[in-house]
């Protein structure tokens, strides 16, 4: 069975910053990654110093390829299973070919996935045609005409407002709830269509999308838009391994990151199930390695 000092549980832009900062610091260091980072499903990656307009692929061939430069940090693509705790006050991760591996402290960094409304089809547009963070995506659908999905009306304020930044030739849809007066009369004043009518298909060809339709059997023609999704974590590793949860979903943790459990810690959107970015995540990353190595050290010196 291999040994490291460090586990960490998902290589998207939080774990393997963590990986970069825990190679730098000597760390004996495995990186597990099943390779479903969020944005994935996108073509070009935006935002990031150095490395606007790559495809996500790319930004993450180049951090493995970071990483890969400091030979204590071992990249595993692998799914984990399983993380039970030893008597040592160890932990052993159980990946899905069946291999176990003995670590000391573990990253959480498994990100989010997207819960959109059942009865749309956005995934088959989704990253295409389709997105929900406009500072992600909005330049390249600016001036379009888009279609603002917003099932509430703190949602609609919200990404409403935020999209006629990119497009003013926006139209929100509710998919059937009911918007508050005064958040209709606000869009209305600039001229924005609000439709309260459930939507049955998005339509289009290969991704891009070409036509919204209704339940009252309206069809509008839009070649993009956004939607506000859910969020949901897809494990329970921190549950399992009784990391405290509060009553929004998210892991409790002190300001360096470490979670209820000793020697278990959470980066990046997998904490509080919220979209953020590539360098927010990032940020987080390099932040709980630092905090991980500095609790090794306080354990050792
Ligand atoms: C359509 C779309 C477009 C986007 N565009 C941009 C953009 O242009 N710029 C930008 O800054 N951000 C963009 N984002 C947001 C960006 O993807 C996230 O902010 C970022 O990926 C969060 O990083 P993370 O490390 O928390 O999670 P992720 O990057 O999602 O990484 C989590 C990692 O954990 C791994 N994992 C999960 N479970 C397991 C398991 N059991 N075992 C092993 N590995 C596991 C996954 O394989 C994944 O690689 C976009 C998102 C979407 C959906």
């Amino acid at each position: 069975m291999e040994q490291f000092e460090c586990a960490i549980i998902g290589g998207g832009a939080a774990g393997l910053s963590a990986g970069l900062y825990l190679g730098l610091s000597l760390r004996n260091t495995v990186i597990f990654d099943n390779g479903t980072n969020r944005n994935r499903v996108t073509k070009k990656s935006h935002g990031y110093l150095t490395r606007d307009g790559v495809t996500p692929n790319e930004f993450k061939h180049l951090a493995m390829k970071d990483i890969q430069h400091y030979d204590n940090v071992k990249l595993v693509n692998q799914a984990v299973k399983n993380i039970s705790k030893t008597e040592g006050r160890k932990f052993l991760i159980h990946t899905e070919n069946g291999a176990i591996f003995e670590v000391g402290k573990i990253i959480l960094s498994t990100g989010i996935q997207e819960v959109f409304p059942n009865n749309i089809n956005v995934r088959e547009f989704y990253g295409k045609s389709m997105f929900s963070c406009p500072y992600c995506d909005g330049w390249e659908v600016k001036n379009q005409p888009l279609i603002v999905i917003a099932e509430s009306d703190e949602h609609a304020m919200h990404l409403g407002k935020l999209v006629y930044n990119w497009s003013k030739d926006i139209i929100i849809a509710s998919n059937g709830h009911k918007f508050k007066e005064r958040t209709i009369e606000l869009f209305q004043q600039k001229g924005i269509e609000i439709i309260e009518f459930r939507i049955t298909k998005l339509r289009g060809d290969n991704g891009m999308l070409k036509a919204v339709e209704f339940d009252s059997g309206m069809v509008i023609e839009r070649t993009g838009g956004f939607i506000s999704p859910t969020y949901k974590r897809t494990n329970d590793f921190a549950e399992k391994l009784g990391c405290e949860i509060n009553e929004n979903g998210h892991i409790v943790t002190d300001d360096w990151a470490r979670t209820s459990e000793p020697n278990i810690y959470v980066a990046g959107e997998c904490k509080n199930l919220k979209s953020t970015s590539l360098s927010i995540a990032a940020a987080e990353g390099s932040q709980v390695a630092k905090m991980v190595n500095m609790d090794i050290i306080n354990e050792n010196f």
